[in-house]
């Protein structure tokens, strides 16, 4: 056996008294030092009083589960740096994934092996606490060239991508163009200081995201809610500690990936959602709004139109003679002149008219706003541009005609009532010769 093992002081929190017991006799036998809880409250007393060199915790203790418990001793000054190893059950990557946002830093499974528990607890601190640098870019930012030349040494020790700036008055283009993860701010700088510059991070939307953490001398409490203010997430205290240093660009790293991926998700579910959205109320034919939608605008305007007083008009439409048309020139051909009637329709309709193909080869716009006297030239133009629109298909030049009817709501029929008139409108134009407009 190697002679040398640095004891370490391990405290140790499972609710499973077995568990408990073997677990603590491993750790003793390594010649370690252990300190036995089976609550988490305890063991918070524990950790707060004594002076560990790691914390093994159960994900499951009574009163606490093991994530609640490391956030805890995360935040209170004097536990914040003891490294903490969560007992997890196999697979379970949400505690896994929580654990790690929390500060978490090693798992073990659940029964616990004995010779995974000795690997945790006989690795030295530095390794405990930065075993793989997790990913992200880190920048210096610090006026005092003995201090940057420490920072050199730690960070390629430990392999990170790094940028050291020391012309403050420099750093935000720096930034802007290196995009650090996390930035070590120097708090006092000649020309812009740490407190100044945070802010200006803070207030750019790109670079808002990056976790900054203020390095000072200054621990008056006004500086450090000075700093808070301006948008740091944490101080190290100069002459910094190298395993402080580590184990707190650890944790904010791990902080922002998570966040980085969870605001990634977010975008990508907002996306779809948009595109659902959109997809519910669009025919797929003509990309105009359909039916439903067409109803619910309407049943919309009507609303808002009776309250403000302001008169709507409704533009009933279908294409006359359609079905031979198909019998002739076959679905495809029809299809094709779908399209091109409702490119027409986008057309004249404008930014205010809602169009929407009603069904089949019929179609509607809403004009809010508009008299049946604005109302019944759109309807002419439609009518005149629809019949001018020709379609190439197969070699084919086609066109067809539409026949319209014109209603103008008078102030209080219901939504289907005020269809119904635009359609009786619309059938006149079919009885009295077709490709023509008639006002109700
Ligand atoms: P009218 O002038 O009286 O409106 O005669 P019509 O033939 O247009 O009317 P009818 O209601 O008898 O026929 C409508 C036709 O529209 C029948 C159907 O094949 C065609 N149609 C409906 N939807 C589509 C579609 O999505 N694609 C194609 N190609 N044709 C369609
Ligand atoms: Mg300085
Ligand atoms: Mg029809
Ligand atoms: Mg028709």
């Amino acid at each position: 056996m190697c002679g040398l093992v640095k004891s370490k002081r391990i405290l140790l929190a499972i609710e499973n008294p077995h568990a408990l017991s073997a677990s603590a006799e491993a750790i003793r036998k390594a010649g370690h030092t252990v300190t036995l809880s089976r609550s988490a409250r305890e063991a918070l007393s524990h950790a707060g009083k004594g002076q560990f060199d790691l914390a093994v915790i159960d994900c499951a203790l009574p009163e606490m589960d093991g994530v609640s418990f490391t956030h805890i001793l995360k935040a209170a000054e004097n536990t914040r740096n003891l490294p903490v190893a969560l007992i997890c059950l196999a697979g379970d990557e949400s505690t896994r994934k929580e654990g790690l946002e929390a500060g978490v830093s090693a798992f073990l499974e659940k029964p616990v092996d004995e010779r995974e528990l000795l690997k945790v607890v006989g690795a030295p601190p530095s390794e405990l606490m930065a075993a793989e640098p997790p990913p992200g870019k880190i920048m210096v930012v610090e006026d005092s060239p003995i201090i940057c030349k420490a920072y050199k040494i730690i960070l390629e020790k430990y392999g990170y991508d790094y940028h050291i700036q020391q012309d403050s008055n420099a750093a935000i283009e720096a930034i802007r163009s290196y995009m650090p993860d996390l930035i070590l701010m120097d708090a006092n700088m000649p020309g812009l200081d740490g407190y100044d510059l945070t802010k200006m991070i803070k207030a750019e939307p790109a670079l808002e995201s990056i976790r900054i953490i203020m390095v000072t001398a200054d621990t008056k409490k006004q500086s450090i809610l000075k700093a808070l203010e301006a948008g740091v997430v944490d101080f190290l205290t100069k002459p910094f500690d190298e395993e402080v240093l580590l184990a707190r660009m650890r944790t904010h790293l791990n902080n922002k990936r998570l966040f980085d991926d969870l605001a990634a998700a977010y975008h990508e579910l907002k996306t779809l959602k948009d595109k659902l959205e959109l997809l519910s109320i669009t025919d797929g034919l003509t990309g105009l709004f359909n039916h439903r939608h067409f109803h619910e605008r309407l049943v919309a305007e009507l609303g808002i139109c009776s309250t403000g007083g302001a008169p709507v008009s409704l533009i009933l439409f279908d294409i006359d003679h359609f079905k031979k048309f198909n019998d002739t020139y076959g679905h495809k051909a029809g299809d094709a002149v779908l399209r091109a009637v409702a490119d027409v329709i986008r057309d004249v309709a404008g930014e205010k008219g809602i169009a929407a193909r009603y069904g089949g080869e019929e179609f509607a716009i809403i004009l809010p706003g508009a008299t049946v006297e604005k109302a019944a030239p759109v309807a002419e133009t439609l009518r005149e541009k629809t019949q001018a629109r020709q379609v190439e298909f197969n070699g084919a030049t086609l066109t067809v005609t539409i026949s319209l009817g014109v209603a103008m709501w008078d102030g209080k029929m219901a939504d289907n009532r005020f269809i119904e008139l635009a359609d009786k409108a619309l059938y006149k134009s079919k009885e009295e010769g077709r490709n023509r407009v008639t006002i109700a």
